[in-house]
């Protein structure tokens, strides 16, 4: 796919199938990008980046395929689109889902295994701060049924873990490459420090 090579406003898609698009999209143009929702694959062309939403990551793989955007998605990833994925995209981003639904599959791309709702049901909702490589202070960040990441390849760089509370230590923010993924959800709190500096990698792959 080609991608635009000026530039400082980056046209970058959310996937738009479900989860929480409305959110990604404003603050992403809140930081200064172009954003647009893709629900069809005529819609991938010239996009700098694409944002996966946090939701449901087997309704958004089966939508995904249901709309045809599944290959071109993944195979777009494959070949150097800078992504981000909140939640449900973390999982869409891994190479590996444990507790994966039958026949679940994600784009790939970044060398993590990610479980699946992983904090338990007790816990199925819950904020903790995270301390964020790179930016000044903690993320607040918000945990919906949400991954974590048990094993990470040596491309993979660890970005966050959890700063308190049971699950003290559990990596929830990577980078690999031009790939970018939290088990929070940034796009809810209106801390725009995790978007801009998406953005800020997407406007670094321009130059
Ligand atoms: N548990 C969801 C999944 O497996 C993720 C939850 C979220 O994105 N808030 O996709």
């Amino acid at each position: 796919m080609p991608n635009r090579t000026s530039g400082s406003t980056p046209r970058i898609g959310v996937l738009a199938l479900q989860g929480d698009v409305r959110e990604h999209l404003r603050a992403l143009r809140a930081v200064g990008a172009d954003p647009h929702p893709i629900r069809r694959t005529g819609e991938l062309a010239d996009l700098d980046a694409v944002v996966l939403p946090g939701g449901e990551s087997t309704t958004i793989y089966k939508l995904a395929v249901a709309f045809g955007l599944f290959e071109p998605l993944r195979e777009a990833i494959a070949a150097g689109l800078p992504a981000y994925g909140s939640c449900a995209g973390m999982i869409m981003l891994a190479d590996r889902i444990l507790d994966a639904a039958e026949g679940q599959r994600g784009f790939g791309g970044i060398d993590m295994t990610v479980r699946r709702n992983a904090f338990g049901r007790q816990v199925d909702s819950f904020e903790a701060e995270v301390d964020l490589a790179g930016l000044d202070g903690p993320v607040h960040g918000v945990f919906i049924r949400a991954p974590w990441v048990e094993q990470v390849g040596e491309a993979v760089t660890v970005l966050g873990r959890v700063g308190s509370g049971p699950a003290v230590g559990r990596i929830v923010a990577v980078r690999q490459g031009n790939l970018l993924a939290t088990a929070f959800h940034p796009e809810l709190t209106g801390d725009l420090r995790v978007h801009a500096r998406f953005v800020d990698l997407v406007r670094a792959r321009q130059r």
